[in-house]
């Protein structure tokens, strides 16, 4: 415990974000840094709770209390051994975890100013990488190989911690680079992907074998492998069937999403393949993160306005939800960096058909509803509320979240991890997930 009355004379300090009209035309990350005597101060106002609810909270197990402490006496090196003892990538969850920990913090029940922990992550990792405090593991084989299908976050969180056991590692994927969704789906102004190009390059280093453009089956590699992980992530976008849908400027998010990335990647895509947003009016349907994805994605490939539309009701304003309460994490009403750069937004609106002109489309009929008890139980009623209206857009993305898989019965050497098997979750608990299989393996290897 760095000092034992900071939590009350250190308020909370954040970062920040980049002033909205520097960072709206490039697609650098959002987040800035605090100077390393500010970051320790931070880390000081962690009060070692006797329950540490954050270690509860986090997927991963986080020893924050143990790594704030650390950092507040000035021990990068060792703070960065206690945090890469639970998180095999403390600068991806460092950047875009949404810090379950924080909610869950005593600080916050108390006063709603917890520690700073994804912030205090960030910057242990990356002085790590600055001052040479990460070592290369070289592990000795133990002759059994393992196939990683899916080079996500999930993926790698199991590739890592079965080539650190001994296991020589294969990991197939898809794509032409590793990362899965965080590369292909999280924009640049969240997560720089030269962040991923370190860890991979660290990661080929120390022995595990990357196969890209490989789709792969699990059936095809049973047999040649000694085990399987399955990380192959929700592969598919759920659907908005109404009228229009096959109209021309109707994409699922990912489609721009990945594509952006791609082009900052320096690949290359005719006029005609490109969804861009510039000198268009767009509209996101899906009020979700993945949407606002899209909303900071759009201002900066230079749409003309951007509007979020969202069917459910708009979440209870923060900090508590009492229906969610502390320790949990709360679902209340989320204003992203992308929000504040400028979007309209609007909740029970129900998306009714696509308009067009000349095979493109031009617009979105909707109608505003409302959330009506069901007098026999169950699901709410959607009661409709005054006329339907027509929403003018040349840019429509659909963010609606992804099918969950469903897979068929594999061989018993098949462990599935990740948002393969949970449907679409979030990064650290991909990452959970990756290394539970990780111990899997290992325990049926062993057997
Ligand atoms: C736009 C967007 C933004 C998000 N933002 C955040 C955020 O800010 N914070 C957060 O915590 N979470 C966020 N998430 C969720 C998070 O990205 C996912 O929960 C996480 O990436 C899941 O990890 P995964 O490894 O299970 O799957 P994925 O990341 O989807 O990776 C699966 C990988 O498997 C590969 N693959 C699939 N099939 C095959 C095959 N047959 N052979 C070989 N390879 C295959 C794919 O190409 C992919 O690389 C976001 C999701 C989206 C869509
Ligand atoms: S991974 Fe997320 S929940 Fe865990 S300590 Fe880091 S910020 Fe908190």
């Amino acid at each position: 415990m760095g000092k034992q009355t900071a939590f009350l004379d250190v308020p909370r300090q954040e970062a920040g974000y980049r002033p909205i009209h520097d960072r709206i035309h490039d697609f650098g990350e959002v987040e800035q840094t605090l100077n390393t005597g500010d970051r320790r101060r931070q880390a000081s106002r962690c009060m070692d709770c006797g329950v540490p609810f954050c270690h509860w909270a986090c997927p991963l197990g986080n020893k924050a209390p143990e790594w704030n402490d650390a950092l507040s006496k000035g021990d990068w090196e060792l703070a960065y051994r206690l945090l890469s003892s639970t998180n095999p990538f403390p600068e991806f969850t460092g950047r875009i975890c949404p810090a379950l920990c924080e909610k869950a913090c005593v600080l916050n029940l108390y006063d709603h100013q917890p520690t700073t922990n994804r912030e205090n992550e960030a910057a242990i990792t990356e002085m790590a990488f600055q001052e040479g405090f990460i070592d290369m593991h070289l592990p000795e084989r133990n002759g059994k190989r393992v196939a990683v299908i899916g080079g996500g976050p999930a993926g790698l969180a199991a590739a890592h911690d079965l080539n650190l056991m001994g296991y020589a590692v294969t990991v197939f994927e898809k794509n032409e680079a590793a990362g899965g969704l965080l590369r292909y789906g999280i924009p640049n102004f969240k997560l720089n992907k030269e962040i991923i190009d370190r860890r991979i390059k660290l990661l080929d280093q120390e022995g595990i074998e990357f196969r890209y453009n490989e789709e792969v089956a699990p059936e095809a590699v049973a047999g040649e492998f000694d085990a399987v992980v399955l990380a192959m992530g929700t592969p598919q976008a759920r659907d908005l069937n109404v009228p229009g849908r096959e109209l021309k400027g109707v994409h699922f998010a990912l489609e721009m999403l990945a594509q952006q990335n791609r082009v900052l990647a320096g690949a290359e895509f005719t006029k005609e393949e490109r969804v861009t947003a510039a000198g268009k009016n767009v509209l996101v349907i899906g009020g979700g993160d993945t949407g606002s994805d899209c909303i900071g994605t759009s201002h900066r490939q230079g749409a003309l306005s951007v509007t979020q539309i969202e069917i459910m009701p708009r979440p209870a304003e923060g900090p508590d939800d009492p229906k969610n309460p502390w320790p949990h994490f709360p679902r209340t009403f989320k204003t992203t960096s992308s929000h504040e750069e400028g979007c309209l937004r609007r909740w029970n609106i129900n998306t009714l058909e696509f308009v067009s002109e000349e095979g493109c489309v031009t617009g979105v009929r909707v109608q505003e509803i409302d959330w009506q008890p069901n007098p026999k139980g169950g699901r709410p009623l959607m009661v409709e509320k005054g006329e339907p209206e027509v929403i003018k857009a040349e840019l429509v993305l659909l963010a609606m979240g992804f099918l969950k898989p469903e897979h068929p019965q594999y061989p018993e050497n098949v462990f599935i991890c990740g948002d393969a098997a949970s449907g679409t979750s979030l990064v650290v608990r991909a990452m959970a997930s990756g290394k539970q299989a990780a111990l899997l393996v290992d325990e049926y290897l062993k057997l």
